[in-house]
């Protein structure tokens, strides 16, 4: 199938958010390529779904919608039939933004006066009932959101939300419609719409809601929600999930792992690589901060190893052991310090054959990503929930490089073997 339009464009509004996207949408069937920020070129790869990942979530609204907007006419020249703004699952936002203040832009450039919300992703325990966010078995203001530091979530209630961050008038399509299926939820919509709502919030407690949910988004210009939403739209572009969207190029080259995540999950998979005999160096912060050019060590190493299989090296370490660091060099400066060095390890692997990388933490993938001067990626085939593998060509890789970017508490413990084990089969 060659296609040279793309048939939905998405905007995300975080990176690991972007990933976690365009992975559901690779599952359903669609070939996607993510970019980092806004391209200043055309794509020049075929793809059914294309995402933008932004940095928005917490700039200024203003920023946001700049951004936002930049991202949604590039992706309208791409040919994108349909446009899903992307956010957290767990609603991440301000007290005025930026998801309704980005959403009445994106409505505006679109000449649309409807639009749906919903963080729902059941297969993550996030689910809507009534309006209202619930995160596990509990609501998202008892969740431990309740004391995010940048955007707390004190009201699970999300057409209030919502409805406290834009002019326009919130409304909710609740479960007992979904429920219906595509009839009835269009008829709801209709009915909202003559009563003057511009966004509704909509429930959803299992995939099958959004499944049902999917044919009643047809045609409409601007979806707003998680991931989850994405598992109900490629079948109404006549998509049908296939192994063939998740395919990448055959892996090739040396095999490395990179972690700056000190999350419990990352933390069992660090010991799980070291039990296991294979070749692991640990970074000292203290010695970053010192002066010691600590990259160049680790690449020193590395290169005694690294011919024989997979090579780890990590930051990663225990809350006590980090809170000692973060003491010491202030949290900051520490998360700084770590993040460049280990950037410049991976980019040393690469620079030594490293054609196949994991790279673990969230704000670390960030870091390693630039460094590497990659700017877009193909979606291939799921490693573990939100985690696929991806390709993509950098300077140093120009052949192109199979990377994985795992978010903190992702991943089995097994992960590092286990995704490498996956490439070869
Ligand atoms: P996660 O996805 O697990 O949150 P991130 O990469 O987003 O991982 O964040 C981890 C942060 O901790 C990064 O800023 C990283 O540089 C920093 N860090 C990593 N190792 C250490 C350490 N040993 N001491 C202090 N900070 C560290």
């Amino acid at each position: 199938m060659t296609r040279t339009r793309a048939l939905l464009g998405c905007i995300a509004d975080d990176f690991t958010g972007a990933t976690d996207l365009a992975n559901n949408l690779v599952r359903a069937g669609m070939r996607v390529v993510q970019a980092m920020g806004v391209p200043t070129a055309p794509l020049d790869t075929e793809a059914d779904a294309i995402v933008v990942a932004l940095k928005s979530r917490t700039i200024p609204k203003d920023e946001a919608i700049a951004q936002s907007l930049a991202a949604l006419q590039w992706l309208k020249a791409q040919g994108a039939e349909q446009i899903y703004f992307k956010y957290c699952s767990t609603f991440d936002s301000t007290a005025e933004g930026n998801i309704g203040p980005v959403t009445d832009a994106l409505m505006q450039a679109l000449g649309t006066n409807f639009t749906i919300a919903t963080p729902a992703f059941p297969d993550n325990k996030r689910t809507v009932f009534k309006g209202y966010l619930f995160v596990g078995d509990v609501l998202l203001s008892e969740s431990g959101m309740q004391n995010h530091p940048l955007t707390p979530m004190t009201d699970p209630n999300l057409v209030r939300v919502l409805q406290a961050q834009t002019p326009s008038r919130v409304g909710l399509i609740d479960h007992s419609v979904v429920a219906q299926g595509e009839a009835a939820i269009r008829t709801r919509i209709d009915q909202l719409k003559a009563e003057g709502v511009r966004m509704a919030v909509v429930d959803a407690v299992s995939n099958a809601d959004l499944l049902r949910l999917g044919p009643a988004l047809k045609g409409m210009p601007l979806v707003t929600a998680g991931s989850g939403v994405a598992i109900g739209l490629p079948g109404n572009f006549g998509v049908a999930p296939c192994n063939e969207a998740a395919r990448l190029p055959a892996a090739q080259g040396l095999q490395a792992i990179v972690s700056g995540s000190c999350s419990v999950a990352t933390n069992q998979q660090v010991m799980d690589f070291i039990k296991a005999g294979k070749p692991a160096l640990a970074i000292d912060p203290l010695r970053i901060a010192a002066g010691v050019d600590v990259a160049a060590e680790a690449l020193a190493w590395a290169e005694g190893h690294i011919g024989k299989g997979p090579v780890l090296v990590y930051s990663t370490a225990e809350p006590s052991a980090v809170r000692a660091i973060q003491g010491k060099l202030g949290s900051d400066k520490a998360g700084a310090m770590v993040e460049e060095t280990i950037a410049a390890i991976a980019r040393g692997l690469v620079q030594r054959g490293v054609r196949q990388l994991i790279v673990a933490g969230g704000e670390t993938s960030g870091a390693c990503v630039q460094a590497l001067g990659i700017t877009q990626m193909r979606i291939g085939a799921q490693i573990d929930p939100g985690v696929p593998w991806c390709h993509a060509v950098a300077p140093d890789a120009k052949d192109g490089l199979h990377i994985t970017l795992k978010s903190g508490n992702f991943g089995s413990t097994d992960f590092f073997t286990k995704a490498f084990a996956q490439l070869q089969a």
